[in-house]
């Protein structure tokens, strides 16, 4: 049986994009995924390109830089499944007025009035809240883009129970692969490290029709799509704590769209379809990226880790993540993926700051 340079298990957007980017650099892939492509929360995302709107911070900054390579990468690569769309973000209460504003006073991005035509749709209500209008964004088609990305790579339906590392080789069920990544999201990890903890978030969103065309995003309290090419448009939210307070899907389309109406006049809806779906988050927001530390043998050989002290680490061999993307994914995924993809084939560094590792010595240090 051939050895395959990777083998990527999960075939949300994270395992897609990086599949995606090795077999462009020649790479011999594998995806395993236990159900369909895009069948996780990447299937429910509403797929918003935006930035990050809030004051400055490592994940604004990094989102900021991902959001600009995934617009270039998403139009240039998968244009049938880009609609591209300004977006008009309205805070949510008045308490996050000073920080749109901050954002709008600050911001490099390209900014200006929102159209008459956008302020029309909107209800009274909304208009005494900040705001800002974004003139480059995006929505994906979620499963499309995943589907497409994967269009001449091996990719095989299975759920991964077990993992065995022998002889500098990965063994996943019948499959060998030098390297393998976990995509996994807010699924069971394949593998348990006590310091890697993610936490889930629930989401639905619906795609409608309706008779009140939108030529732009209206983000406050859900997002609501600007109309796409296929003459839809989606409406989504993922804030759910508990997967028992996720509403019944067509109650959680109704909420929706109700949620919608408080702040977009939008004329006779009706539904097309529904979806709903779980996100990973980390502890710190940021996403994790990386080769995975091998807490067990880390501890032993370097204890001084107890003390809060940055010792060298025993990474897991050739065993590799990207999860915790939180709302992002479709923002960060390309950006990762380009990352780790540079790593494997030409051996750069990844942004330390975004390493799993970062968690190892965090849950060391609380340990003593
Ligand atoms: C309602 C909703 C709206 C969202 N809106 C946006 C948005 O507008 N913009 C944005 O950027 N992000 C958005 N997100 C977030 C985004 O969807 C996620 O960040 C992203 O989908 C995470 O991708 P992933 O590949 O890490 O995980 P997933 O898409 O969940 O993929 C993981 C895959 O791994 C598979 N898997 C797990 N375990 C195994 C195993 N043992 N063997 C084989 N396969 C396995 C699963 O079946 C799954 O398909 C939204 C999320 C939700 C839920």
């Amino acid at each position: 049986m051939q050895v395959y340079d990777v083998i990527i298990i999960g075939a949300g957007i994270n395992g897609c994009s990086l599949a995606y980017a090795l077999h462009n650099k020649g790479q011999k892939v594998l995806v395993l995924e236990q159900e369909e492509i895009a069948s996780g929360g990447s299937g429910a995302a509403g797929a918003f390109i935006n930035p990050k709107i809030s004051k400055s911070g490592p994940l604004k900054e990094l989102i900021e830089e991902a959001y600009l390579y995934s617009l270039d990468f998403y139009t240039q690569n998968f244009p049938d499944f880009t609609n591209l769309a300004p977006l008009l973000h309205i805070s949510k209460y008045e308490d996050e007025n000073e920080k749109v504003d901050y954002f709008k006073s600050h911001t490099l991005l390209k900014t200006s009035q929102a159209p008459k035509e956008t302020l029309s749709h909107l209800r009274p209500y909304v208009q005494d809240f900040s705001s800002v209008y974004l003139k480059n964004n995006a929505i994906i088609e979620a499963k499309d883009v995943c589907k497409a990305m994967l269009k001449g790579i091996v990719y095989k339906k299975l759920e991964v129970k077990e993992i065995r590392y022998k002889e500098e080789i990965w063994h996943v069920e019948k499959f060998k692969t030098k390297k393998l990544v976990l995509c996994t999201g807010a699924y069971n990890e394949i593998i348990s490290e006590p310091y890697l903890k993610l936490r889930r978030i629930f989401g639905q969103r619906c795609d409608i029709t309706t008779s009140t065309p939108m030529e732009a995003t209206i983000h406050h309290e859900v997002y609501v799509s600007a109309t796409k090419k296929n003459g839809r448009l989606s409406i989504g939210a993922s804030h759910y704590l508990n997967q028992e307070d996720l509403p019944l899907i067509e109650q959680g389309s109704q909420k929706l769209i109700d949620l919608a109406m408080k702040s977009v006049k939008l004329e006779e809806v009706k539904v097309h379809s529904s979806y709903c779906g779980m996100r990973s988050g980390s502890n710190d927001y940021l996403p994790l990226l990386g080769g995975i530390v091998d807490a067990k043998k880390s501890l032993t050989k370097a204890p001084e880790a107890l003390k809060g002290i940055k010792t060298p680490v025993s990474l897991i061999p050739e065993l590799y993540m990207i999860n915790g993307v939180g709302g992002y994914g479709f923002v960060l995924a390309p950006y990762l993926a380009k990352h780790l993809c540079q790593h494997f084939v030409n051996e750069e560094k990844l942004p330390e700051f975004l390493e799993p590792k970062r968690f190892y010595y965090r849950w060391a240090k609380k340990k003593k």
